[in-house]
């Protein structure tokens, strides 16, 4: 059995007037992620982890922000497409791993809809599915609540 291990960051500026959506999971708070496409760091995180596992390049290479169609796209829609990739060439997901950084709202409870809605979208377990939450300490533009970012891991078998 062979195996490959990726990781992936994204970051993206809170903004006013903007729905803020992570991991699928739409959340109540006055500002949302500034973006192309609904600009879900958690997602776009996991999708440059197993891009990289595989050494296919990063989300921006497969999905330019120039290109009309992934205006407002649906980042699941996004993590689906890459995720046929990886199977295509005869990848299974033993796990990914994500820790978001931001200061609010409070994501705990809603973390477990978050590891669902990916988990359904990559067709694995929920439990192969990681997300945690981190504040960091009111430092950086995270801390300072300018952005909301999130680094991940993802690790690939191939029987
Ligand atoms: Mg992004």
């Amino acid at each position: 059995m062979q195996l490959r291990i990726g990781n992936g960051y994204d970051i993206h500026r809170l903004v006013p007037g903007r729905p803020l959506i992570l991991g699928g999971v739409r959340l109540e708070h006055p500002l949302g992620l500034d973006g192309h496409s609904d600009a879900d760091v958690l997602v776009h995180a996991l999708i440059d982890a197993l891009l990289g596992a595989l050494s296919l390049g990063d989300i921006g290479g497969h999905f330019p922000p120039e290109d009309p169609r992934w205006k407002d796209a649906d980042s699941l829609e996004l993590l689906a497409q890459v995720i046929a990739l990886v199977r295509e060439r005869g990848w299974e997901v033993v796990n990914v791993d994500a820790v978001v950084v931001a200061e609010r709202p409070r994501l705990k409870p809603r973390i477990e809809a978050m590891r669902a809605s990916i988990a359904a979208r990559l067709g694995v377990e929920p439990d192969q599915v990681g997300v945690k939450a981190t504040t960091n300490e009111g430092l950086g533009p995270t801390g300072r609540e300018e952005g909301i970012a999130c680094h991940a891991v993802a690790l690939l078998q191939k029987p």
